[in-house]
């Protein structure tokens, strides 16, 4: 099983920054290309399609592999990173939006479980129809649920829904990225009804953004009242930051 290859922007080792696999040594892969405009991203860099693909190691080397990469050239990449620390078991296959090649995905999670490695897919949360097709190949899901207000286009609710329809019942949490633009009340009033029917189980993590020119970080007092307000909602709320930005890491 060999598919068309895809664009990649970089490789590399890290501690996982965010959400409720925090602090885990992880291989990151970061596809090229996204298709929302959030206020807070921090990773512009990564929509556009680079020419190279670079690779870093945790010893701090950086080689670049032409763009699109094709399965074998990735699966191999990431067992050379991964394989001087045998505390790796975690691939993060993120963005960009990794769900826009949903084919190269799902045949990239099957031939790293053969070896041996757990699939954490990171996702902006709103193409339900690219999911369906990974979703059987990924060990744990990090969905975002996108509040309007941090948006340059909102995401449909139609898409959220769709999206969370297909990933309930999987080992998923939510995400949510906070900016000081959030309201009060707007958690609930996109969790409310038949949503939350579906998510409320899960875990929600609320996420202060890192400060972009475009979006500020919230105040304790905003956090404090979303956290109460999805707490409402979710089995269990957290609300964690950027932790690899603490770190200086990637
Ligand atoms: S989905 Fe991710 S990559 Fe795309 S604009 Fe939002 S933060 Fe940036």
């Amino acid at each position: 099983m060999n598919g068309e290859p895809a664009p990649i922007v970089e490789v590399f080792a890290s501690f996982q920054g965010e959400g409720v696999l925090v602090g885990t040594p992880q291989v990151f892969v970061r596809f090229a290309g996204c298709d929302l405009d959030c206020l807070y991203c921090d990773t512009e860099y990564a929509k556009a399609i680079p020419e190279h693909c670079k690779i870093y190691s945790a010893r701090g080397d950086v080689r670049k592999i032409v763009n699109p990469l094709s399965l074998d050239e990735l699966v191999k990449v990431i067992n050379e990173i991964a394989l001087p620390d045998p505390n790796v078991e975690w691939v993060a296959l993120t963005g960009g939006e990794p769900l826009l090649y949903p084919e190269y995905v799902a045949q990239l999670a099957s031939r790293l479980s053969e070896d041996k490695f757990l699939v954490y897919l990171e996702t902006a949360g709103h193409l339900p129809e690219a999911l369906e097709q990974v979703i059987e190949y990924v060990d744990s899901i990090a969905g975002d649920i996108k509040l309007p207000s941090t948006m340059k286009t909102p995401v449909a609710y139609e898409d959220i829904y769709d999206f969370w329809s297909v990933a309930a019942g999987t080992d998923a949490f939510v995400k949510f990225v906070i900016t000081d633009a959030v309201e009060r009340g707007e958690i609930a009033g996109l969790v409310m009804d038949e949503l939350w029917e579906i998510i409320g189980p899960l875990t929600a993590v609320l996420q202060p953004c890192t400060p972009t020119a475009a979006a500020k970080a919230p105040s304790f007092e905003l956090l404090w009242s979303l956290a109460h307000e999805a707490d409402h909602w979710f089995d269990s709320v957290r609300v964690i930051p950027q932790c690899h930005r603490l770190l200086g890491a990637r």
